[in-house]
């Protein structure tokens, strides 16, 4: 259960009250640090949720059983980045290149992306590899090589962060913030970029359920984050042969249980150029709201990931998928 504060509320009073009354709370910040909303344990005293309302400095209280009342809030609303809409009207094409290699390439890339019907563009500044020894990505200049081919372009933005010391550099630069795979679980890093209050691009952990993919949704709207895009890029399978397992039954659960917007990322998913885009038709079947792909005008030159990065005309096939698809 969740209590939401008005502002000014007197926090140590109604903490006070609560204790009295057998419950265990938590506080929730904001990124100016006031106490927003008070979590309440689930496993301690049952309150009736019209006693809690009548405590001092409470606006709402959130009653549901649900583990992730936050994220239950926005099922049914799109996630707004600029004028691209998630889960609203179109299929989102997402696409650029797997790392930001160099200014010209990206401001290529990005023409590219927008002739194919692409409304945003991703790439990364901060790579993670399983390798130190591997490309990492170039760091902060590359986040501006993205936001002025974006902006060239007419794109929105999105750009992996990969620790909380770099969030705010990213946020100056992009239009939407990326959470990888590797760190879907990373607590202070959820918290950190939900207190920016942007839109948040956040990917499915390699092995997480989608419980706990929903958790760390809920991560971000309790510190403030505007809205959630979830990003299915496959699980760990046991078969070499692709690169990842595409869940699209998790696609399917999500637009259609839950009403959440997802997107599907099938280059890291299947890892091999060649499948892209019979993943993509299925992923848009199954209920994705946009796809994100990675994708290179020399495919074989890419840094990283070069065999699944798409050429010019793989893209436009791409983005023919989409809009045939409404
Ligand atoms: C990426 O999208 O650049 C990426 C590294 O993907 P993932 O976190 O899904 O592995
Ligand atoms: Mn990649």
């Amino acid at each position: 259960m969740l209590i939401n504060l008005t502002p000014n509320a007197p926090v140590s009073e109604l903490e006070a009250e609560l204790k009295r009354l057998g419950v265990w709370s938590s506080r929730l910040l904001d990124s100016s640090g006031n106490v927003r909303s008070i979590a309440l344990a689930p496993h301690s005293a049952a309150v009736a949720p019209e006693t809690l309302a009548k405590l001092p400095g409470v606006s709402q209280v959130l009653a549901s059983d649900s583990p992730h009342p936050l994220v239950d809030e926005h099922a049914g609303q799109a996630v707004r980045v600029g004028e691209v809409s998630f889960g609203e009207a179109a299929p989102v094409l997402v696409a650029g290149p797997c790392a930001l290699d160099s200014e010209s390439a990206v401001h290529g890339i990005a023409a590219m992306v927008a002739a194919a019907g692409g409304k945003m563009l991703r790439g990364g500044a901060f790579k993670p590899r399983s390798s130190p020894y591997a490309f990492a990505g170039h760091g902060r200049p590359a986040l501006i090589w993205l936001a002025e081919a974006a902006h060239a372009s007419g794109l929105m933005s999105v750009s992996e962060v990969m620790s909380e010391i770099e969030v705010e550099a990213v946020a100056k630069h992009v239009d939407m913030v990326q959470v990888g795979s590797r760190n879907m679980q990373n607590f202070a890093l959820l918290r950190a970029v939900g207190c920016l209050k942007m839109p948040v691009l956040l990917k499915r952990g390699r092995a997480a359920t989608v419980e706990e993919w929903l958790l760390a949704a809920e991560y971000l709207y309790a510190s403030g984050a505007s809205g959630v895009v979830f990003c299915e890029r496959g699980v760990r399978g046991f078969d070499p042969q692709t690169r990842n397992l595409l869940d699209l039954g998790a696609v399917a659960l999500l637009r259609h249980a839950y009403a959440l917007p997802v997107v599907v990322d099938p280059s890291h998913a299947v890892g091999r150029r060649d499948l892209i885009l019979p993943l993509a038709r299925a992923s848009i079947g199954a209920g994705a709201c946009g796809l994100m792909v990675e994708v290179n005008p020399d495919p074989e030159l890419a840094s990283s990931d070069a065999p699944q990065a798409i050429g010019e005309a793989l893209l436009a096939e791409l983005g023919a998928v989409i809009r045939t698809s409404l």
